[in-house]
């Protein structure tokens, strides 16, 4: 753990848009920003437009862009103008005491203010065999999950009637043979425009009325769900592979218990036409402070306030520490270039590849760990993922064989790994799988599983 005995101007928690537009504000009026990313705690680093696909609404984008790729701009112009990002979760906070003392599972830092953009986390239904089943047919993420093969031209589920649900079933048609849409009233809670495109697309059903009171499955995988008609009280089994939830969201504010004021639904309170929160110095941004709006563009507007009222209390406290400038231009990746799968000649020195035929390769002559890492175009945790992957592959250069796998291009390998979402990474030693990791994980819990199986490879 690192504790930096220098007293920072701002910490930024969370990067979704109020988190990365805050921290261009800071960095451009000198503060350089820290901004604690998140990992896996409340939601993604980028935060939930990680998981959109299209967004068409966000200003300057006539065109459209898709989510992770707006966050992945907002994230480069925060670092240019010298913001330092760490992929962490903040773990608790000390606003009692001034500077504040923010702590991750890594370091330990001393701030004069800070600013709350932990935005919100979607919810799971609890249910009866829910666990058992949740990645092996249930997800919480269509636009992460949905192109797996595992998903691929079999009945698929959404519950949920908001703008979240509807979306996941449109896009969910892409790949599935019908989507069962589930809905709890006789009604649905999304905008016109997204009922209208829920209503008139022919691989859609809707289930009006009907809760859902299990899933079943074979004990590895899920076949089917049990649903409950609110009006006839009958149930029904309806057998599907894939069930995806799109009931909304909880805001990320357990760690400010007792230490900022929270309305009863847990959104922090700010003073009315302001950011401002119960504690001087504290500023809060996004969707955290906002269930009435829950945009990307208010949430960057509300990011924008927060950075400058904070720089303004620092200025009226003579707190500010002024840093230069470095402009820098943060390259999307420092590791070595990945190998491509058709290259001609194949080097197994090298520590990156990409593709099915670098993967069958090394499968079979590799002697070092092998890494196989599942991804799909269009998966924001994929993005999350990659520096971290890319920091440990340079980290542990000739000891390991790191491959990407694009589930999209290379189905068939997908469904041979029985890839169930993305991201997924497999470890291999002796064409035997030892683990999986799924979801986006501190680059610590792949060091201690690569450490791990270095050295029972030693041994062997
Ligand atoms: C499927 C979907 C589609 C959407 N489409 C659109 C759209 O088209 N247009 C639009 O304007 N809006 C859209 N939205 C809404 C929009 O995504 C949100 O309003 C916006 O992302 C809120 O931004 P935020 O920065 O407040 O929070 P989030 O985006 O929720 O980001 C929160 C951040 O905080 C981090 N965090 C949480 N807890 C911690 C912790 N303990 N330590 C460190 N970090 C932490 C998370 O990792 C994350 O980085 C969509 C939302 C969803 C779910």
């Amino acid at each position: 753990m690192t504790t930096n005995e220098n007293i920072e101007n701002v910490v930024i928690i969370g990067s979704g848009p109020a988190g990365l537009t805050a921290a261009i504000y800071a960095a451009r009026a000198n503060l350089k920003p820290v901004v604690l990313e998140g990992l896996s705690a409340g939601g993604l680093p980028g935060g939930q437009l990680m998981t959109t696909n299209e967004v068409e609404n966000f200003p300057g984008f006539p065109e459209g862009i898709t989510g992770p790729d707006l966050m992945q701009r907002m994230k480069t112009q925060a670092q240019r103008w010298g913001s330092q990002c760490y992929l962490e979760d903040v773990i608790s906070v000390d606003l009692k005491q001034r500077p504040f003392i923010i702590k991750t599972a890594e370091r330990t830092i001393k701030t004069h203010g800070l600013i709350v953009a932990t935005g919100a986390t979607a919810k799971r239904l609890q249910l009866p065999s829910g666990e058992l089943y949740w990645n092996n047919g249930i997800s919480a993420c269509a636009i992460c999950d949905g192109a797996t093969p595992f998903f691929r031209g079999v009945e698929l589920a959404v519950i949920g009637g908001g703008d979240t649900a509807a979306e996941e079933a449109v896009y969910l048609t892409k790949y599935g043979s019908t989507v069962h849409l589930i809905v709890r009233r006789n009604e649905m809670r999304a905008s016109k425009s997204m009922q209208e495109r829920v209503l008139q697309n022919p691989k859609i059903i809707v289930h009006w009325n009907k809760e859902i009171l299990d899933v079943y499955g074979d004990g590895l995988l899920l076949k089917g769900i049990k649903l409950l008609d609110k009006e006839t009280q009958q149930q029904q089994d309806l057998p599907i592979a894939g069930l995806f939830f799109g009931i909304g969201h909880t805001p990320n504010t357990a760690i400010f218990n007792n230490q900022l004021e929270l309305d009863q639904g847990g959104y922090l309170i700010v003073k009315p036409g302001t950011v401002e929160t119960s504690v001087a110095g504290v500023y809060a941004a996004g969707d955290i402070q906002d269930y009435y709006y829950r945009q990307a563009v208010t949430a960057a507007g509300t990011g924008c306030m927060a950075a400058l009222s904070l720089e303004r209390w620092l200025s009226e406290h003579n707190l500010i520490q002024e840093y230069q400038q470095v402009q820098t231009n943060p390259q999307e990746s420092s590791g070595q270039a990945k190998k491509q799968s058709e290259q001609v000649e194949f080097d197994p020195r090298e520590t990156n590849y990409y593709g099915g035929y670098a993967l069958r390769k090394l499968f079979h002559d590799s002697e070092r760990l092998l890494i196989v890492k599942y991804i799909s175009s269009s998966c924001g945790p994929c993005k999350a993922l990659k520096p971290i992957l890319e920091r440990l592959a340079q980290e542990y250069q000739g000891k390991i064989h790191l491959v990407e796998i694009d589930i999209e291009a290379d189905p068939e390998i997908a469904q041979m790994g029985q890839v169930t979402g993305t991201p997924t990474v497999q470890f291999f030693q002796n064409k035997e799988l030892i683990k999986e990791i799924k979801g986006v994980k501190g680059s610590n819990e792949f060091k201690e599983t690569i450490d791990a199986l270095l050295t029972s490879y030693a041994k062997t």
